[in-house]
C-alpha cells in the first residue's frame, strides 16, 4: 500500500468520504487521492515522493505558482505580529484600498472567509437593497454550497427550484430561478414572469464549474441590459475569474460592469479568503452602515490579508504577467484543439485566458446540457493516463484546467506531446 493509500484509508474512518471537500476524493476518476505533502512553483509532491506538474493550482489561487516567495515572506512576517485580533487592522484597509483603487466600479468591499460566504452575502445585500426575494442563477454555474444556491431547475422554466442536496429545505430554494447559460431568452422569460420580484441575477462570467464555458457574444451585455431595465442587481461571481483574466477580472476582460462582484480563490493566495464588493449604494446597506446583517469572527484575518495583499500587489504591478499567461493559454489550449482535430478525435477544447477544459464529445459545449454530453468515462481514462505520467489534472470532468505563471512553455510542450500520444 502506498503512503497515500494508507492515509486515505485512515481518513475514511474519521472524515466523511476521507476528504474535506468532495471532489478531492477522486470518486469520478476511479482512483484514490494522492495525499499532497508539498508544492513549489508548478509542481506538487505527494507523501510517497511522486512529483506532479499541477494543473489545479488549489482550484485557482496559485496563479503565480505554489510557494511564491513574496507571498510566503508576507505570511511569515504577519505571523510574527499575532494570528488574529478580532479587531480592525491596517492590512484590511490596505486590501480594500487596493481593490477599490484598481477596479473602477468597486466602490466598497467587505472581506469574508470563502467564496461561498461571499456569494451568500452578496445575495443578501442585493435582496436588502432591492427589497425583493427572487434570484436568477444559471444551470451549471456553481456559487458555493449555501442553501439557496444548491438548486436544480424546476420542471418548467417558471417553476421554483428544487433542492440539489439532501438537507436543503424546499423553502430555501423556492426563490431561486434557473436559466440557461448563454441563452438570454431564458432570462427574459423569467423577467417577463416576475418583473418586480427579481432581486439579482448571479452568473459566472466565464462558466468554470461545468468545465469551461465562455460567454457567447452579447450574453453578459444582455444580462447587464436586462438587470438595468428591471432594476435587478447584476452579480458577477468572479471567485474564479477575478484577478485571473486580468487584474480587473471578467469585468475588465469583457468590458461589462456588474453591480456586485464576488471574489475568492486568488484573492487569498491560498489562505481562506473571499470578498464581495461593488456599488456604494448597495454596499452601504451592509451592517453596521446599513440594515443587512453580515459578520465574521475571522474576516479580514491579518495573516490571510498579508498573503492576498502580497499576491495582488505583484499582479497589479506586473500586468505583463496577464499578457503572458493569456497568450500561453491561447497557445496551449489552441494546440490541444489542433491535436484533437489532426487525430480526428471527438473532443471539444473550450478556453478563456488561462482557463481551459477538454470535453470528450463531438458536440460544441456552450451550456450545461451540452457539457453533459461529454463522456466522463473517457475523461476518467485520460485523467489516469496523465496522472501516471506525472500530470495532475482536476479529478473530475466538469472542472477547469488552471495555468499559472510558473508553468513554462517547455513543460507545456511536454504535456502536448503526452496528449498527442494519448488521443
Ligand atoms: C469555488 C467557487 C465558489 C465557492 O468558493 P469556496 O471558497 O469554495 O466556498 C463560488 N463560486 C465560484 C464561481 C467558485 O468557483
Amino acid at each position: 500500500m502506498t503512503k497515500s493509500e494508507e492515509l486515505f484509508k485512515r481518513a475514511c474512518e474519521v472524515i466523511p468520504g476521507g476528504v474535506n471537500s468532495p471532489v478531492r476524493a477522486f470518486g469520478s476518476v476511479g482512483q484514490t487521492p494522492r495525499m499532497i505533502a508539498s508544492a513549489h512553483g508548478a509542481y506538487m509532491t505527494d507523501e510517497d515522493g511522486n512529483r506532479y506538474l499541477d494543473f489545479v493550482g488549489s482550484w485557482g489561487p496559485m496563479i503565480l505558482g505554489h510557494d511564491y516567495p513574496a507571498v510566503r515572506e508576507a505570511v511569515i512576517s504577519a505571523c510574527a505580529d499575532g494570528l488574529s485580533f478580532g479587531a480592525a487592522t491596517r492590512r484590511e484597509v490596505e486590501m480594500a484600498e487596493l481593490i477599490c483603487g484598481s477596479i473602477p466600479n468597486i466602490d466598497m468591499v467587505r472581506m469574508v472567509n470563502s467564496g461561498t460566504e461571499a456569494v451568500m452575502s452578496a445575495i443578501r445585500a442585493a435582496r436588502g437593497f432591492t427589497g425583493r426575494d427572487k434570484i436568477i442563477k444559471f444551470m451549471g454555474c456553481y456559487h458555493g454550497h449555501s442553501d439557496a444556491l444548491l438548486v436544480q431547475a424546476g420542471s418548467g422554466v417558471m417553476t421554483a427550484g428544487i433542492p440539489d442536496s439532501a438537507g436543503v429545505p424546499q423553502g430555501c430554494t423556492k426563490d431561486t430561478l434557473s436559466a440557461v447559460y448563454n441563452d438570454l431568452a431564458s432570462v427574459e422569460q423569467l423577467f417577463d414572469a416576475f418583473p418586480e420580484e427579481i432581486a439579482a441575477v448571479i452568473v459566472e462570467p466565464v462558466g468554470a464549474n461545468m468545465g469551461v464555458v465562455p460567454p457567447a457574444e452579447g450574453f453578459l451585455e444582455g444580462l447587464r441590459a436586462l438587470c438595468t431595465k428591471y432594476g435587478a442587481v447584476l452579480i458577477f461571481d468572479e471567485v474564479i475569474t477575478g484577478f485571473r483574466l486580468g487584474f480587473s477580472g471578467a469585468q475588465g476582460f469583457f468590458g461589462v460592469d456588474a453591480d456586485l462582484v464576488t471574489y475568492g480563490k486568488i484573492i487569498g493566495a491560498g489562505m481562506p479568503v473571499g470578498a464581495y464588493g461593488g456599488k456604494r449604494e448597495i454596499m452601504e446597506c451592509v451592517a453596521p452602515r446599513g440594515p443587512v446583517y453580515q459578520a465574521g469572527t475571522l474576516s479580514g484575518n491579518p495573516v490571510a490579508m498579508a498573503a492576498g495583499l502580497a499576491q495582488l500587489t505583484v499582479l497589479k504591478e506586473h500586468p505583463e504577467i496577464y499578457d503572458e499567461l493569456n497568450k500561453k493559454g491561447q497557445w496551449f489550449f489552441g494546440s490541444i484543439r489542433q491535436i484533437a482535430r489532426e487525430c480526428g478525435a471527438p473532443v471539444q477544447v473550450n478556453t478563456c485566458g488561462s482557463l481551459g477544459c477538454i470535453f470528450f464529445t463531438a458536440e460544441p459545449v456552450h451550456d450545461y446540457e451540452s457539457a453533459k454530453t461529454s463522456d466522463t468515462k473517457k475523461y476518467a481514462e485520460y485523467f489516469r493516463y496523465m496522472l501516471s505520467h506525472g500530470i495532475y489534472l482536476a479529478p473530475a470532468q466538469f472542472e477547469a484546467m488552471f495555468l499559472s505563471a510558473a508553468h513554462t512553455r517547455e513543460e507545456l510542450a511536454g504535456v502536448l506531446e503526452l496528449i498527442r500520444a494519448y488521443v
